[in-house]
């Protein structure tokens, strides 16, 4: 086994709540004394920076969420002076105003650290090239797993996101080792690798850390056969710091949350109670490390499970699972919650191409659910009997597993639009 930094990595439970105790305490000061709506809400509930001795305290303190962002944007949240803030970043904004975020060097430190951690997880070496097509720019794709990159001594390939065709002829010709970029992006590197009859097998690259958005693990096997690779999930958001928040090791049995930076809590998003290990409820963060913006008990909106349990890859921090979806992104359709991950389950459980778009609209007062999927190759040349047959036995799987009803129409190879970076997988009409 192969870890970055050893001893964090593996320490013991009692050294981690040490670890957590101290720096919690010492960020909870660093907030109250810098940024006015932490000293605000912690006046307000009564909440002194001395009470906040070990993580048990924790709950004392007030949740933060996007909105607190949007309302002191751009810089009420920062807790060290501009003077010591190195970089900024925002969020991608796939769910309204952009945010702004601050790191220190130290923050940037710490954050090619954890990225560090996850290349060698899924087992980069000094040796290795490093292909990232996540995108660079304020997005914290690109320049978070380059950093890791360069912490490790890796060789980074700054190729950024776009350009498929180049993506490949870099691939090819550079001999890239380990490729990070979205999983939907992975998906259609792969189709476009075997449509420019580029044999996948025959290259060098042998691992990929795919994440910022959902992925189910049927996406994960095809994209491991399609790219001839081991496919890892990493978890991260902008808020918090980027991508490494939790990283995948070689087990793929969930994501090491880095504990020594970050604590994870779950809670159920309507009474706010904790959850105990392997139930579902919404993912809550804070920072314990970060100088720039140390967000506290930050309500996330996705939605996630944590397991204790012994990992046989010998690390000691919690793992988180894959999460299913934002609270966002469920949509409500007929009274019924539905997650696009469902849909793409099933999808991909029956074979079917991994380009689907899910679009919801309203006829009258009836809302109505439809899936897009598109034909294989293959099953293109199909008689309209046979397609037919699949769009049958698809609304059936559908409903059984949904509850609802759901149109399913079959489109042809290559008419659903392919993403660079995140995908856009649902279009709703009701949100007019
Ligand atoms: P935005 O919120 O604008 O999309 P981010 O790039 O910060 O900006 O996105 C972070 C979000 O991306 C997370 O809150 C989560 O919903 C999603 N995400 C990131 N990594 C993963 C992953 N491995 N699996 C599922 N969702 C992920
Ligand atoms: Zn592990």
């Amino acid at each position: 086994m192969a870890y970055f930094q050893k001893e964090i990595e593996t320490a013991s439970r009692e050294q981690i709540t040490e670890w957590q105790n101290q720096r919690l305490a010492a960020t909870v000061k660093r907030v109250y004394d810098n940024v006015p709506l932490y000293r605000e809400r912690m006046d307000a509930a009564g909440v002194k920076p001395e009470d906040i001795k070990t993580i048990e305290d924790l709950k004392k303190l007030p949740y933060t969420s996007k909105q607190d962002l949007r309302d002191t944007y751009p810089y009420g949240m920062f807790a060290a002076p501009m003077e010591d803030v190195v970089r900024l970043h925002a969020s991608s904004g796939t769910t309204g105003k952009q945010i702004v975020v601050g790191y220190t060097r130290h923050d940037l430190d710490v954050w090619g650290e954890i990225c560090a951690r996850q290349l060698v997880a899924v087992g980069a070496t000094k040796k290795d090239k490093i292909h990232v097509s996540y995108g660079y720019g304020l997005f914290t794709g690109g320049l978070g797993l380059h950093g890791g990159a360069e912490k490790l001594g890796c060789v980074s390939i700054p190729v950024s996101s776009g350009n498929t065709e180049r993506q490949l002829t870099i691939m090819e010709d550079f001999g890239s080792d380990v490729l990070c970029c979205t999983p939907s992006y992975a998906m259609y590197l792969g189709e476009s690798a075997e449509k420019k009859g580029l044999d996948t097998s025959k290259l060098p690259l042998r691992a990929g850390i795919f994440g910022a958005e959902p992925w189910t693990e049927e996406m994960r096997q095809s994209i491991e056969k399609s790219l001839n690779i081991k496919a890892y999930d990493i978890y991260g958001l902008t808020e918090i710091m980027g991508p490494g928040v939790s990283y995948e090791c070689e087990c793929q049995q969930g994501m090491h949350v880095n504990e020594d930076h970050f604590i994870i809590e779950i809670i159920n998003p309507e009474t706010g109670e904790h959850m105990p290990d392997g139930e579902k409820g919404e993912i809550v963060f804070s920072c314990i490390t970060k100088e720039a913006f140390p967000l506290l008990r930050f309500r996330t909106k996705d939605i996630g499970t944590i397991t204790h349990e012994k990992c046989a890859c010998g690390r000691t921090f919690v793992r988180m699972s894959k999460p299913m979806g934002r609270t966002d992104d469920m949509l409500i359709i007929r009274g019924v919650n539905v997650f696009p991950s469902q849909i793409e389950t099933v999808l991909l459980q029956m074979d079917q191409s991994p380009n689907y778009q899910i679009i919801v609209d309203r006829v009258g007062v009836l809302d109505t659910l439809e899936v897009q999927v598109e034909l294989t190759e293959d099953k293109f040349s199909d008689t309209v009997a046979e397609i037919a047959k699949v769009e049958k036995d698809l609304t059936e799987k559908l409903k059984s597993l949904l509850g609802i009803a759901a149109k399913v129409k079959l489109v042809a190879p290559g008419t659903i639009a392919r993403s660079e970076g995140k995908a856009k997988r649902v279009i709703d009409k009701r949100k007019k």
